[in-house]
């Protein structure tokens, strides 16, 4: 085991601050990486905050970060795919029992054994729970490790990590292509890389927002339309016309209000996570034979498959970069909508603490 600096939350109501966690030493299939680039996800908060306590309570101190970017300073004796040198990214998911029907049709993000990047059980024993990228290092199995577009900046890369397959696998399941109407609730971290890809895979793509102030960074993004949402006649026109909406809403929120938008057979899948349930009219779905559902993240081979796409088509988050000194702020912010798109944390700021 060895030491190193990361910042964590000591209780579901304390600032996040400077702290030394332990990690372990490379096993022969790990891969020891410095962080680089920390983006940071809306789960991040209502995790440090306890806020999704019935499905998977917090244990204390929690170091959050899962949109991890870094270079390759150490391999295992048995790890092939990676060199020191190498930039690499972390996601969500650090290791999977590799043998279920999930993991083996390559969606370790179903893998009822999954282990998430932080707050999971720590089956190497190192620490109570694994700890996530709010920190100078990190080292994870290699078959969790992603390659990086060498042509992609990085800091802007980092969100892609979680931000960016949380919203390309929902449009890749429910095809979204050219001549599909699209909307993407929410212009966060989530909602803004759903527009570049509903654009990017030709859809007709339409922004739901809350914030007036977000239309033209919308038409920027690559969003055909534009819906103040809380204006009841502009949500109407768009009444029974939606082949697909993903819901990014990190708080409570009205879903009858996009149900009713769908077309027949429609679908309005949830990646937002509020903290409490939400309320769903029966008639909504039964006219229409519509549907709604959830989406996790996305599996290792299709993450690298985003990440490729991202590659090809010059596609990253629109970042503001912040020293860790203050994800406080940022966390403040992100409540108040107020980001534009994503924090993505220069973790050389953490070797000052
Ligand atoms: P974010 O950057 O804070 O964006 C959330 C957006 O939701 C805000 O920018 C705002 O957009 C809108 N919003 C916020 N409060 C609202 C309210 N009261 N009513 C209506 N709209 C509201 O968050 P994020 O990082 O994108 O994450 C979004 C959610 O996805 C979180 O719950 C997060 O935990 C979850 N998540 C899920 C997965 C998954 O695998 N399913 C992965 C990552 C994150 P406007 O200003 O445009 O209205
Ligand atoms: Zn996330």
């Amino acid at each position: 085991m060895y030491n190193t600096k990361a910042f964590s939350a000591a209780s579901a109501t304390a600032p996040l601050a400077a702290i030394t966690i332990p990690r372990r030493e490379p096993t022969d299939r790990d891969v020891r990486i410095e962080i680089l680039f920390c983006g940071v996800c809306h789960s991040d908060l209502h995790y440090a905050r306890d806020e999704w306590h019935d499905v998977m309570p917090t244990v204390y101190p929690c170091v959050p970060g899962h949109e991890i970017i870094g270079q390759v300073t150490q391999v295992g004796a048995a790890v092939t795919k990676y060199q020191a040198g190498d930039l690499v990214g972390v996601g969500c998911l650090v290791d999977s029992d590799h043998t279920c029907s999930n993991c083996r049709a390559g969606m370790e993000q179903f893998c009822p054994d999954m282990v998430l990047t932080y707050g999971s059980d720590d089956s190497h024993g190192t620490a109570p729970v694994t700890y996530g990228g709010y920190s100078d290092s990190i080292v994870v199995d290699e078959r969790f490790v992603l390659r990086i577009p060498a042509n992609l900046d990085l800091a802007a890369t980092a969100p892609l990590l979680c931000a960016g397959i949380t919203t390309y696998s929902p449009m890749r399941h429910w095809g979204v292509t050219q001549g599909k109407k699209v909307g993407v609730v929410g212009l966060g971290g989530l909602g803004h890389m759903g527009v570049k890809f509903a654009h990017a895979f030709g859809a007709h793509t339409v922004v739901f927002t809350t914030s007036p102030s977000k239309r033209e960074d919308a038409l920027r993004l690559g969003a055909d339309e534009v819906v103040i949402s809380t204006d009841e006649e502009e949500m109407k026109q768009h009444a029974g016309t939606f082949d697909f909406i993903l819901d990014c809403v990190a708080a409570d929120h009205d879903i009858n209000a996009y149900i009713n938008l769908l077309t027949r057979d429609g679908n309005l899948t949830l990646v937002g996570a509020p903290e409490k349930p939400l309320s769903v009219a029966a008639f909504g779905l039964i006219f229409g034979r519509r549907s709604l559902s959830g989406s996790p993240i996305g599996g290792i081979a299709e993450t690298q498959e985003m990440l490729d796409f991202c590659g090809e088509h010059n596609i990253t988050a629109d970042v503001e970069v912040i020293p860790i000194q203050k994800i406080n702020e940022a966390y403040d912010r992100m409540l108040k909508s107020d980001v534009k798109y994503r924090f993505s944390i220069d973790m050389a700021s953490l070797k000052s603490e």
